[in-house]
Order: C-alpha cells, then sequence, then structure tokens
C-alpha cells in the first residue's frame, strides 16, 4: 500500500478526526444490524491505546442536507459505548462554534461523536467552507470509510486537502491489500464469479476482469440478458433490453480470449418470485415462456464449484439467484460454501460488498473468507481499476 495508515504515525496527545461508515440499518430508532460499529473497534482501540482524542464523523441514510431526527446518530453513539465500554460524547451538530470549542478541550482517551454529517449540503456538495469548520477538530485525519470512498464528498476528500497527515484505518488497509492482490498479483489460476440483477451496473467489472482471469462465471440475473442477447427464450426472467448490445459484445470478447466466460448450463424455474410457487430445474435452453429465472441449476452449481475449487483466487461479486427467498438460495449458498472452503485451504477468496456481503453474512460465511468487502459501489469501482477520491486523497506512504 502506497498510502499512510495509522501505524506510520504517532499519535500521543493528538485529537484524530476519524471517518468511519456507521451507516448502520435502523428501525424505529433502533439499530438493527452493528457489524459496522463493530468493523471500526480495532482502528478505534489502537488510537486511543496510542494516547489520542477521538472525533468520530459518520453519515447515516439519505437526508438530503436537512436534519431529520430519525436518521440521528445519537443511537449510534450509545451502541458504540456499549461496545468499548467508555464514554462516548454525542453532540448535536458536525459544525459550529460550541462543537469546535469542545473538540479544541479535548484529552487523551476521550471520544466525540458529531452529528450526521449529511444533515448539511455542504457534505456531498464538497463545500471548501464546510471541510474547513470540519478540518478545525482534530490534528490527524484518519478514514476508515471504504464503503464512502468512491465519493468526492467533504469528509472523504475535502478535510484532507487541509488536515496532514491524512491517513488510512486498518479496515480501508485490509480493503487495499485484498482488492489490490486480485488486481495487481493474483495467484493463479484466478476465476472471477459475477451475478446479480444487471450487466449494466457491473460492465466495467466485466471489462476489467475478463483479461486477467482464467475462468469468469456469471449467474443470478444478469446470465438471461445474456441468453437473450445470444437469442434463446429467456421466458419472464429478468431481461435489461437496453444492455442486450453490450451484453453480446462482451461475450464475443470472451470468445477471442478462448472463451473464459462461463454461463449456467441449467436454471431453477418459477412462476414467480413468492416463495410458495413450484419450482423446476431445466436446460438453460429450454426455459418456459411462462417461467421466469430465480437461480442457477444443480449441474451449474457442480460445474462452478469444480472450478472454484480447482482455483487459487476467486472473487465474487453478486449473487447467483434471488437469494434473499430461501427456496432460491441454494446457489449463492453452495457457491459461498465452496469459496470458503478454499479460504479455509489457505487460498484468496474475496467477496465484493453490497448484496454479496449481505448473502454472506446471512449464511454465517463471513468468518471463514479471507475478505467481505464493506464497500458496495466503492468496492466495484476499485475492481473496475478507478481510482477513488477517497483513497488518492490520503497522505503518501
Ligand atoms: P446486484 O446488486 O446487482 O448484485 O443484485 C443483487 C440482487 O439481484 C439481489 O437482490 C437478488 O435477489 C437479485 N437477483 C439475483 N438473481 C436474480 C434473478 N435470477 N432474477 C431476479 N433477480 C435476481
Amino acid at each position: 500500500m502506497h498510502k499512510m495508515t495509522i501505524d506510520d504515525v504517532d499519535f500521543k496527545g493528538k485529537r484524530v478526526l476519524l471517518r468511519v461508515d456507521y451507516n448502520v440499518p435502523m428501525e424505529q430508532g433502533e439499530i438493527t444490524d452493528d457489524t459496522r460499529i463493530r468493523a471500526t473497534l480495532p482502528t478505534i482501540k489502537k488510537l486511543l491505546n496510542d494516547g489520542a482524542s477521538l472525533v468520530i464523523i459518520s453519515h447515516l441514510g439519505r437526508p438530503s442536507g436537512k436534519v431529520m431526527k430519525e436518521l440521528s446518530l445519537r443511537p449510534v453513539a450509545k451502541r458504540l459505548a456499549e461496545l468499548l465500554e467508555k464514554n462516548v460524547e454525542f453532540l448535536q451538530n458536525c459544525v459550529g462554534k460550541d462543537i469546535t470549542k469542545r473538540t479544541k478541550s479535548l484529552k487523551p482517551g476521550e471520544i466525540v461523536m458529531l452529528e450526521n454529517l449529511r444533515f448539511h449540503p455542504g457534505e456531498k456538495a464538497n463545500d471548501e467552507n464546510f471541510s474547513a469548520q470540519l478540518a478545525k477538530h482534530g490534528d490527524i485525519y484518519v478514514n476508515d470509510a471504504f464503503a464512502v470512498c468512491h465519493r468526492a464528498h467533504a469528509s472523504v476528500v475535502g478535510i484532507p486537502k487541509i488536515l496532514s497527515p491524512a491517513c488510512a484505518g486498518y479496515l480501508i488497509e485490509k480493503e487495499i491489500k485484498y482488492l489490490g492482490i486480485l488486481l495487481e498479483d493474483p495467484p493463479q489460476p484466478f476465476i472471477a464469479i459475477i451475478g446479480g440483477a444487471k450487466v449494466s451496473t457491473k460492465i466495467g467489472v466485466l471489462e476489467n476482469l475478463l483479461p486477467r482471469v482464467d475462468k469468469l462465471l456469471i449467474g443470478g440475473g444478469m446470465s438471461f440478458t445474456f441468453f437473450s442477447s445470444l437469442g434463446l427464450e429467456i421466458g419472464k426472467s429478468l431481461v435489461e433490453k437496453e444492455a442486450l448490445t453490450t451484453a453480446m459484445k462482451i461475450w464475443v470478447k470472451s470468445e477471442e480470449k478462448g472463451g473464459k466466460m462461463m454461463l449456467p448450463v441449467d436454471v431453477l424455474v418459477a412462476e414467480s418470485l413468492d416463495e410458495d410457487s413450484p419450482v423446476k430445474t431445466v436446460e438453460y435452453d429450454r426455459i418456459p415462456k411462462n417461467l421466469m429465472g430465480v437461480d442457477i441449476g444443480q449441474s451449474t452449481i457442480q460445474l462452478y464449484q469444480g472450478t472454484i475449487l480447482e482455483a487459487k483466487t476467486v472473487f465474487l461479486n453478486g449473487p447467483m439467484g434471488v437469494f434473499e427467498v430461501e427456496k432460491f438460495s441454494e446457489g449463492t449458498k453452495t457457491i459461498l460454501e465452496s469459496m470458503a472452503e478454499l479460504a479455509q485451504g489457505g487460498d484468496i477468496a474475496v467477496v465484493g460488498g453490497g448484496d454479496s456481503a449481505a448473502a454472506v453474512h446471512k449464511f454465517n460465511l463471513a468468518d471463514e473468507m479471507t475478505h467481505v468487502s464493506t464497500g458496495g459501489g466503492a468496492s466495484l469501482e476499485f475492481m473496475e481499476g478507478k481510482e477513488l477520491p477517497g483513497i488518492a486523497a490520503l497522505s503518501d506512504a
């Protein structure tokens, strides 16, 4: 990693302005999953052990630049305090005289959390004045919010222009390490598995990975756009009509590279996405007009599993089917289980963020993977080979 990390800096007596991603799911003021808070504990503990005081900043939801009571970070501060078994003082704004007065008086070991950054339009607009006000809260900037690193927002790229050094926390360091291996030096054979609903959101990833991988396995809803582009009947399956030409071009490119891309050889079909809908397995070119593909079939599972288990590096982004419905989840579950097996044997299995990460957690396989990315859009853009503004903004090592 060519960027400074928290292991490169002396934090003794310093006020650290720490950007985290505490955009946790909430229902009626209660946090329903605190994974994102727990994920930052190693960075927080390291900074406190080193003698820093902390000013924690984050966004929550989409308040569109206005104060929305239900999107306050107050419950998150409470949960962090419970997890750390330490006092976390919550301040009712993230900028302003009173807030700055308090953050300037912090003593080593003290922690404050500021209110939702996105209550101010300056956050998303990357307003210079807003960044300058935020920067007053710290001596050193630490970013541990990988999930927002693809956004040029004030707290992501504005503050590090003002505060130096600006360094990566452990979460970001781990993301760059493992996603970086995939693009730079993956042990061979390297297999990518791309699924999910749409081809259009993953064109960049497919194109960037195709020359790098030994095999590219396709699953999920996007398979049907590929099938349709090849002139096959797909019944009522999901299809992106506007992506048919692109899908065809990617397929042709893959054929020119020796047929690296593999499409499902059979499909689980149902009448609807309803849990009670009867299902059956059909070959890929026998999808009935009145049914829709909801998961990969057994032969595909076996074919893909065999390919995965022969690999040394596997990356997955996107589920193999509608995994949220138990009956349609077997493909996603078994493919993830094979990846976990690979990782347990010492090889590399990395899962891209978003829905794929949700699937890994649902099947309790997160701890068995080499790495599960915390960023949906950020990990996609990284895998497209794009430079993430939030990473680029950090100080060079
Ligand atoms: P993405 O965000 O593009 O990775 O897409 C994830 C979503 O794709 C999940 O919510 C899945 O339910 C959905 N999905 C996967 N396979 C299918 C399918 N065969 N038909 C419809 N939706 C699907």
